[in-house]
């Protein structure tokens, strides 16, 4: 056992219910489902921040979430109306296991999830406010 619950899920020392195991990424079902079918898809090693996550196994956690955002879209035993895909990347974004995951939430009408915002109670920023911030952040990004 380490001290990390999905790196013990990995290592078979704590039970999971699979949905998908490769190389590289797991998934299973989140253990308080938000929806029924609600999954998480871990890289196998441990990463804390999904910005740590290597190119090749974050495009391996994006490929599997999709694609297993299909199966709930189509399986008769879930029959998703919609899927979000959600990331909590770091303490006050909501990240509660330190392991890097994406949810995979099936969502339907009247399902009770809810995304909120207060700022969405306020004007929406104009457009000029809205270049400023992005020539902002173009300035500072590395790449
Ligand atoms: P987050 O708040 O984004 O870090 O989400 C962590 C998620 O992991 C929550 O939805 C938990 O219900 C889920 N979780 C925690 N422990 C387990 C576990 N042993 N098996 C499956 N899901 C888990
Ligand atoms: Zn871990």
């Amino acid at each position: 056992m380490t001290d990390c619950i999905f790196c013990d899920i990995v290592a078979g020392q704590s039970p999971a219910s699979f949905v998908h195991r490769d190389a590289i990424v797991s998934a299973f079902l989140d253990i308080r489902p938000v929806t029924p079918g609600h999954l998480l898809v871990i890289p196998n090693e441990h990463v804390v921040s999904i910005r740590d996550v290597p190119a090749t196994c974050a495009n391996q956690m994006f490929d599997v979430a999709r694609r297993l955002a299909q199966v709930l879209s189509e399986s008769s035993i879930v029959r998703a109306d919609g899927v979000n895909l959600f990331v909590a990347d770091g303490e006050a974004a909501g990240q509660d296991v330190f392991h890097a995951h994406i949810h995979v939430i099936p969502r339907f009408p009247g399902d009770q999830f809810v995304i909120g915002a207060g700022a969405w109670e306020h004007p929406a920023p104009t457009r000029e406010e809205l270049d400023d911030f992005a020539d902002g952040l173009r300035r500072q990004s590395s790449d």
